[in-house]
């Protein structure tokens, strides 16, 4: 019986044919595109049967060659594809990809895996590409062909984006070293790469942009790490499972190369590393180890890599800890608000207070908001949170209305999650209502981080405003998009970030920036409150910039409600 050999396809691609069109003509691409089929007949691929795809692309079933014909034609365009003449696209030269593989491969096992493997020649800047099917015995054949071979599960591993591993197989990988039991004598780390603030590089300088920083990211560490397995999480997450020693300089080449990447920005890119251990639960809760510690050092110029250590450790407790005891923490009210005091600059009375929430906690006693609420977030129940401190300011106001005062006012923090978990605007003014509390005593915080992008927040702020709550931007200045916020939403006060303060009698452009920014708001008819105020010489400066509010550990640290006599 006659073994019927399987059908096999080419696929020629010109990468930059989309420049092409654009910086020459489409007629001049579509041009390179016929030289390039020339060059394909040139190398003896002159029968089959060819289409378009994708326009840039070219399919050759090349069934009538004998094995060693289609396997000669394919080494021939590989070797040929850096040098396609094409006079038509003047200074723009045509960047050739060629490609192989079983017409079975491209229709059974992936889709698109003919763009799978255009894309990967394009992140490695490889000419040429043989995808190699179980059916087909020519390894060997390529070896030194300087045609790249890949195998059918490469390709259905690889993050078409980065040409870097799914993280689907990269939890695998990592699950699989874990059990090995040799591991202990081993040294693997995990690591956790992400790129400090990447939302607001996106915002700077376009997405296409932010696209090439991430490329550009993934091809350092794919540099730095070259024998190792390097996946790409998600949008600017990567993950290394390695066995280097040098992980502090790998980490720091990284680091170093990708900040001047663009200078006006300089990126920062953060690793986190964890050595794994035997008796490890899982490979998630060792990417959650590497996670932290590449959070925990967010924001820091000084460092660009940090180990998982015992002071980690025991927040990753505490984390886990919060999430397994989030809900109880919400049903048995160890959730509590704080009240921190809120006073004019003019003349330090004190007209109101902002409310902070604290969880005491029966076993480990209090933990600090930066512990608990992020991970109450994760869990989809911040909303619960911080309907609970509406609830406890509300019963407090209610209280101090009866006892007279009625022209205090108390702020509350929101986090952009609880407009998706809730109504807010309903399930706030109903507390209020249930209490007669007027809305106008009632200021909503908002962080400016949630702000950016996001239209449906704009339309939950129009309709506090509307129900007659007050809407006040936390935190401004922290991030990048301050001043175009300011332009699209409407603001009753701004609080100024802390952050300006803290080097105000060092720096004087602080100084200035602060005093501009209150300027500014008059003009806008925005009232200012800055934060962390700690020195009397701070509060001087903010009464002659007429800055209307001041909060921080001058004028009291946040208290008990009951304690804090507000
Ligand atoms: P935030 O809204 O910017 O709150 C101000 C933070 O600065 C508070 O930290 C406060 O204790 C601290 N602070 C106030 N004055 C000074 C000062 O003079 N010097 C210094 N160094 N710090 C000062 P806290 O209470 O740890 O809260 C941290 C963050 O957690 C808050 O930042 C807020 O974003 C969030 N948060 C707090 N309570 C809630 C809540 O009920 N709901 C939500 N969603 N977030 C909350
Ligand atoms: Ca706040
Ligand atoms: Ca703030």
């Amino acid at each position: 019986m006659a073994v019927v050999p399987p059908r096999q396809v080419a696929i020629l691609s010109i990468a930059n044919y989309s420049t092409i069109c654009n910086e020459v003509s489409a007629q001049a691409a579509d041009e390179a595109m016929e030289d390039l089929r020339q060059m394909a007949i040139g190398c003896g691929v002159d029968s089959g049967y060819m289409r378009l795809f994708q326009n840039n692309t070219i399919l050759l079933r090349l069934d009538d060659l004998p094995r060693q014909g289609f396997l000669d034609a394919i080494h021939c365009l590989g070797a040929r594809a850096r040098s396609l003449e094409t006079p038509g696209t003047k200074h723009i030269k045509p960047v050739v990809r060629v490609g192989a593989m079983s017409e079975r491969a491209l229709r059974s096992f992936v889709n698109d895996a003919a763009a799978d493997l255009l894309s990967y020649m394009n992140h490695v800047d490889c000419p040429a590409a043989f995808l190699a099917g179980d059916e087909l015995d020519i390894w060997q054949q390529f070896e030194s062909s300087g045609i790249e071979l890949m195998s059918h599960e490469q390709l259905k591993y690889m993050d078409p984006f980065t040409g870097l591993l799914r993280p689907e197989r990269f939890f695998e990988l990592l699950q699989g070293s874990i059990d090995e039991d040799d591991q202990r004598t081993k040294d693997i780390h995990v690591l956790y790469f992400d790129i400090d603030d990447f939302k607001s590089y996106n915002r700077a300088f376009s997405y296409d942009a932010g696209d090439e920083l991430l490329m550009f990211l993934a091809r350092q560490i794919a540099e730095a790490f070259p024998s190792d397995v390097v996946s790409h999480l998600s949008i600017d997450r990567f993950a290394v499972l390695t066995s280097a020693s040098d992980i502090v300089r790998k980490c720091a080449i990284v680091h170093e190369t990708v900040r001047s990447f663009n200078k006006a920005f300089a990126p920062e890119v953060k690793c986190g590393a964890f050595k794994l251990e035997p008796g490890l639960e899982s490979a998630h809760l060792a990417m959650d180890c590497a996670k932290l510690a590449c959070e925990s050092i967010k924001g820091r110029y000084d460092i660009a890599c940090r180990f998982f250590d015992d002071k980690l450790r025991e927040r990753m407790f505490t984390r886990r800890y919060v999430a397994h005891h989030a809900e109880k923490a919400v049903s048995e009210h160890w959730i509590q608000a704080f009240a921190q005091p809120v006073v004019y600059t003019r003349t330090g009375d004190v007209c109101g207070f902002e409310a902070l929430a604290r969880w005491i906690d029966p076993e480990i006693g209090m933990l600090s908001p930066a512990v608990f609420i992020p991970t109450l977030e994760e869990a989809h129940l911040i909303h619960k949170l911080d309907l609970c401190i509406v609830d406890e300011v509300c019963q407090h106001l209610a209280k101090r209305m009866q006892a007279g005062e009625t022209r205090l006012h108390a702020s509350v923090n929101l986090s952009r999650l609880d407009f998706g978990l809730c109504d807010a605007v309903q399930e706030i003014s109903t507390r209020c209502d249930n209490l007669g509390i007027p809305h106008s005593m009632l200021a909503i915080e908002v962080t400016e981080s949630a702000l950016d992008s996001d239209l449906n927040l704009r339309r939950e702020m129009d309709r506090f405003r509307t129900a007659g709550f007050e809407v006040w931007m936390d935190d401004f200045g922290c991030g990048y998009s301050s001043l175009n916020l300011l332009k699209d939403y409407e603001f009753d006060v701004l609080k100024v970030d802390m952050e300006f303060l803290r080097d105000m009698e060092s720096n004087r452009r602080s100084k200035t920036i602060v005093a501009s920014v209150i300027r500014m708001a008059k003009r806008l008819g925005i009232r200012t409150l800055v934060e962390g105020v700690e020195t009397k010489e701070q509060c001087d400066f903010l009464r002659e910039a007429g800055c209307d509010m001041m909060q921080g550990y001058l004028f009291g640290k946040p208290r008990p409600l009951e304690i804090a006599a507000i």
